[in-house]
């Protein structure tokens, strides 16, 4: 059982807004809601990044409903706020505090976008709530798994819901109309990235109902991180520990050719399941203003680009979606973007040009 705190000293909710919309999560802002994680899986980079324990405390802020409402008033209309960051926003300390709960309130009551990342089948107890936003504005759930062997869940992440209940939570939240994503991360080299297990992940996931699917891969932020998952490794599979380290060489990534050989299995698996790689289009249609529904189309599709190692596309797709969520309409290079059909529409009259043949 972790301590938990009153942090007067945490000066901001919601943060500062990220340098480029995360992609993945179509979300500007990052929070977390609580300071630390009960569940302090196995491979959380929060072990490497805090001087104590990860699962030791749990910091909340006080006032968060009043915090949440003076940082909003700040923020753009069309900025998601993503419950996505460094500790789950439904781990236990949530039944008994319901910080989340009350930001929630505050973004249904002002109809703000939000996007949750958890683990945690509690989430289904605010199911009426992210479906009163999602009917006003968007709101969007992304359920982490990490692996379909129980045994494998039981070494990295014993404290969390099973993966059967969170595939049910995945189908329940697509029940009541609520986009809904699984991230499968984090993926650690030949443990849950072989070819079996990914087919057996993906093609679960997609028979769940998920609108799509997202991965990621292990970081190592720093020695202390290595020296944590190396040890975890030898009680995993038994493995040497050379073979991190070959794969790491002491950086923070996964190495790059390693990564395009998996991320190309990755994306055959989720193209032969039909299952997309980030949120379809037809599902936050009419829920953005244009600029950021275009933007957010062109960066989708430049993440598929990056999957297929396209890396001049990718740049110049990633521009080309800032600038357009700025404001600027650059038509000649709209025009000839291939998911140019698709927001053609959108485009402000006197910009929208003739369509392209
Ligand atoms: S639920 Fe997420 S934040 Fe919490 S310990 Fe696990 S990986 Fe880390």
């Amino acid at each position: 059982m972790p301590i938990f705190l009153v942090d007067v000293n945490r000066p901001s909710l919601f943060g500062s807004p990220l340098a480029a919309i995360d992609d993945t999560t179509m979300s500007r802002y990052h929070a977390a809601i609580y300071d630390g994680c009960e569940y302090g899986c196995a491979y959380c980079e929060g072990w490497g990044l805090l001087a104590r324990p990860l699962n030791e405390s749990v910091r909340m802020m006080p006032n968060i409903a009043q915090h949440a409402t003076q940082e909003l008033a700040l923020m753009q209309p069309d900025d998601v706020v993503g419950l996505v960051a460094e500790s789950d926003a439904y781990q236990p300390a949530e039944q008994r505090f319901r910080r989340t709960r009350s930001v929630l309130t505050i973004l249904a009551a002002q109809q703000r976008p939000v996007v949750i990342m958890t683990k945690s089948p509690h989430v289904l107890e605010d199911i009426d709530l992210l479906r009163q936003i999602h009917l006003q504005r968007f709101a969007m759930v992304i359920v982490s798994v990490v692996s379909h062997s129980p045994d494998l869940q039981s070494k990295f992440e014993d404290k969390v819901a099973s993966y059967t209940a969170r595939l049910a939570a995945v189908t329940a939240l697509k029940k009541r109309g609520i986009p809904v994503g699984v991230a499968l991360m984090p993926l650690v080299p030949y443990i849950n990235d072989t070819d079996y297990a990914l087919t057996q992940v993906i093609q679960q996931v997609a028979a769940a109902g998920a609108d799509f699917i997202y991965w990621d891969y292990l970081q190592m932020p720093n020695q202390r991180h290595r020296n944590r998952m190396n040890d975890i490794m030898i009680r995993v599979g038994n493995y040497p520990i050379s073979y991190l380290r070959e794969l790491y060489r002491d950086g923070v990534a996964i190495d790059a050719r390693y990564r395009a050989e998996r991320d190309a299995v990755v994306l055959r698996i989720c193209d032969d399941n039909r299952i997309a790689i980030r949120l379809p289009y037809a599902l936050f249609r009419g829920k953005f203003g244009a600029a950021y529904t275009i933007s957010h189309i062109i960066a989708h599709q430049s993440s598929r680009d990056a999957l297929q190692g396209r890396d001049v596309l990718v740049a110049q797709g990633n521009a080309l979606a800032e600038e357009v969520r700025h404001g600027e309409w650059p038509i000649e290079r709209l025009q000839s973007h291939p998911t140019y059909a698709l927001f053609r529409e959108l485009m402000p009259s006197s910009n929208a040009g003739s369509p392209v043949l």
